[in-house]
């Protein structure tokens, strides 16, 4: 392992702020007095009181058969403001949870809201019905009410869908089985993982660590350790893989015996519809990948020689080249880094990124009690956005700030938008937040004062390639090759290793020396319920934005109106349509996606040549 200091250059400007920014947020501001506050349980009782006139509202409209339109069209509207408020309420709650985590009063919020939010899905199921009972002439009528027509692309994506299903008396069934019946394998996973812990040794010391903890301990090892705690991960998911292989089973086989029930033949129709797409779009994206695995290959074969060895293990895949931990970046330094690199595409976007810090929409203290990770919420009632992340100064923390304010961003130019029209699927979701994680990720690596440090960083960019063209294929490859087995029963664990690892194989080339046939049984995205194959529209949102970027790099700042525009469709449109109308490319075919992978491949370009100065 070759010794490297990093140390983000660009960041270390001396700035001087007449003041320095707060690092917690300000949730006061939208209801005052954290989870007992009186303000928050008037607005509970207030939305408890008019999902419950809705729910009458459809059950009565429902028992009598028929609707004037004027009438469907308030109903419309009622469901609307219900499910902005519920998000209000949902985000204000995982607001509380998340900077403290032992807030009981939180968690019994969270039950609250969680109860009523089942009572509106069900109401939905009833409202469903309403408008899939309506002829074409009625539903015209409906769209040509005022407030209605400019909702018409959700009111006709909702139809579709719900005609897609059995009738809803079989639905409602199907949903209220689903909760042990489906639902509790996901649960069932979570138990599991929860339970299980390993013991380690690292320098002579011995420790007790959770599977969370082991992969951190994985992920930050030296060279000689990783091996041995890999070793010991994969082991304990072998100890658990009966219990994991039953839950995956039955979970699948839940879902098949409902597509079945549906007349749906293929499993990626639920995923790709979830997600506004084409299958067509998916094999243009898988396919190009596929053509040019060689770039990655290269990637991994110049890392494994960096490294010392002749081929890369799985777990050194992610192993950083150096130790990013001492190169601190204060939090005023990573503010001024972004917002003066954003300006570069968008003034706009500076400007926001800038009123997040201003106006304590960021919660970034470093504190014990807090939870893991980073995520961005909205607030579409009060029109505000609060982002969640823990900053203690590292290149990462600053790239993960980027990509949270991405979020925020694409929030923020929806702003105004029904709610019915601000609903975007995973695979754009990404979008933004990837876009604005390059820009600062690439503005770092260009302001690296050292070859090496500058080499450590397009390695931690390479490698978020990686994961998306070569693991999240492989995840994509197992879960499709899986589903066809599980037509024909129960798959046992050691055939899912079986698939896992020729998946894994094929996937990344046969360029690494060993895989992890357990990954089925470690990655807890194979056990969500909500959303089936949670892999492809990861891909699909790197590999989209990177494409944007791509055209953004060409058109300079001119771009910046024309990204907005698109960011404000992306919960009214199809991503055909979304990428045709702004972007002027069809994305079932093979160019736009070719654009994208260009730009990854242009990185290994860059990584090997300095790779091969410095050695
Ligand atoms: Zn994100």
């Amino acid at each position: 392992m070759i010794e490297l200091s990093v140390y983000y250059n660009g960041l270390k400007e001396a700035i001087r702020l007449t003041h320095r920014s707060q690092q917690t947020w300000d949730l006061d501001v939208i209801f005052a007095g954290g989870s007992k506050s009186q303000s928050f349980h008037a607005f509970l009782d207030d939305l408890d009181t008019r999902i419950r006139h809705f729910t009458d509202a459809c059950d009565d409209l429902v028992q009598r058969g028929n609707a004037e339109s004027r009438t469907l069209a308030q109903l419309v509207l009622d469901m609307q403001e219900i499910a902005a408020r519920t998000r209000e309420s949902g985000a204000f709650i995982s607001c509380l949870t998340a900077q403290d985590v032992r807030d009981t009063d939180a968690k019994w919020l969270l039950g609250r809201l969680q109860h009523m939010r089942a009572t509106f899905t069900s109401a939905l199921t009833s409202f469903n019905e309403l408008l899939t009972s309506l002829n074409d002439l009625a539903f015209d009528e409906l769209l040509a009410q005022p407030q209605i027509s400019d909702l018409a692309f959700a009111l006709q994506e909702r139809v579709r869908r719900a005609k897609e299903q059995l009738p809803a008396p079989e639905e409602k069934l199907i949903a209220k089985l689903s909760v042990d019946g489906y639902s509790a394998w996901g649960e069932l996973y979570d138990t599991i993982v929860g339970r299980m812990h390993a013991d380690i040794e690292i320098d002579g010391q011995h420790e007790e660590v959770s599977m969370g903890q082991l992969a951190n301990r994985i992920a930050s090892a030296q060279a000689s350790d990783r091996e041995k705690l890999f070793a010991i991960w994969e082991k304990a998911w072998a100890g658990e893989a009966d219990l994991c292989a039953d839950a995956l089973n039955h979970l699948a086989g839940y879902r098949l015996a409902v597509y079945e029930a549906r007349g749906w033949t293929s499993v990626l129709q639920e995923p790709l519809e979830i997600n506004r797409m084409s299958e067509r779009t998916l094999h243009a994206m898988w396919r190009v990948i596929e053509e040019n695995k060689r770039a990655m290959v290269r990637f991994l074969e110049a890392k494994a020689k960096l490294l010392g060895v002749n081929k890369l293990r799985w777990e050194d895949v992610d192993a950083p080249l150096c130790d990013a931990a001492s190169n601190k970046v204060s939090y005023e330094e990573a503010r001024a880094f972004i917002v003066r690199h954003f300006a570069r595409f968008s003034e706009d976007m500076a400007k926001f990124a800038d009123s997040c810090f201003e106006n304590r929409w960021i919660e970034s203290e470093d504190r014990p009690g807090k939870r893991p990770g980073g995520f961005c919420t909205s607030f579409p009632v009060s029109q505000q956005t609060r982002i969640f992340v823990t900053f203690s100064g590292t290149p990462g923390n600053v790239a993960t700030l980027a990509h949270e304010l991405g979020h925020a961003y694409h929030q923020h130019v929806m702003r105004g938008l029904p709610q019915l029209l601000s609903n975007y699927a995973m695979n754009v979701a990404e979008t933004a937040s990837t876009f604005a994680e390059a820009i600062v990720s690439d503005a770092a690596i260009r302001e690296a004062e050292t070859d090496t440090e500058k080499l450590a960083l397009l390695d931690e960019k390479i490698g978020r390639a990686v994961a998306m063209l070569m693991n999240i294929h492989a995840r994509f490859l197992f879960e499709t090759r899986f589903y066809e087995e599980r037509r024909k029963g129960f798959v046992k664990a050691d055939r899912l290793n079986e698939l896992m690892v020729a998946a894994q194989r094929e996937a990344y080339q046969d360029a690494l020396v060993s895989y992890h046939p357990h990954f089925w049984a470690s990655k807890l995205h194979f056990y969500i319920t909500g959303t089936p194959f949670y892999n492809f529209p990861y891909t699909f949102g790197f590999l989209f934005s990177s494409g944007i970027y791509a055209q953004a790099l060409r058109e300079g700042p001119a771009f910046a109106e024309k990204y907005v525009a698109l960011l404000r469709d992306t919960g009214r449109m199809r991503v055909e349509d979304l990428a045709a109308k702004h972007l002027g490319v069809n994305l079932e075919e093979q160019s736009f996606w070719q654009s994208a992978v260009d730009l990854a491949a242009a990185d290994v370009d860059a990584f090997i040549a300095l790779a091969n100065k410095l050695s």
